[in-house]
């Protein structure tokens, strides 16, 4: 399953990837732009309602909450999503790219020093330079990925 973004729902991108979907920011939408991210097999997401409308014959999905996290019980609902765990975390929420997992000794440099100290398990993305390790930022954001999955399947 595969994601379009656009500018209004630029945090729920964020979650879909640290779900493991593939999800890009398309930009604004228009009926001209938003047919190579269709071609793609992407489902477009927007809260713009006249957007939606106007692209009905394409498959879109009109998020109705302002929420991001309500925005994601959205997706999984309409789509009859099942998450898997074992892709969480496998992307990069900033940009899309597949992480690597890195040994410390790679990126000890660009980390602060209490979280090398603290962490063995690490990744990186190799397009933004982003270094991920599980902290309590992972913990945090993987409790929600569990409670906004679980919610919907039941
Ligand atoms: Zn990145």
């Amino acid at each position: 399953m595969k994601f379009a973004a656009d500018r209004t729902v630029g945090r729920l991108a964020q979650w879909l990837r640290l779900m493991g979907y593939d999800t890009v920011n398309s930009g604004s939408l228009s009926p001209e732009s938003a047919i190579p991210f269709a071609n793609e097999n992407r489902i477009l997401l927007t809260r713009d309602t006249r957007l939606s409308q106007k692209l009905k014959s394409l498959k879109i999905i009109c998020l109705i909450s302002n929420d991001p996290k309500d925005q994601v019980r959205e997706v999984v609902k309409a789509l009859r999503l099942q998450p898997d765990e074992k892709y969480f975390f496998t992307r990069c929420k900033l940009c899309n790219t597949i992480l690597t997992r890195v040994t410390l000794e790679e990126i000890v440099n660009q980390i602060p020093d209490h979280v090398s100290k603290k962490y063995n398990r690490f990744s990186k993305c190799h397009t933004c330079k982003k270094v991920y390790w599980q902290g309590t930022h992972y913990e945090r954001i993987q409790k929600t990925l569990h409670t906004l999955v679980d919610k919907e399947r039941r």
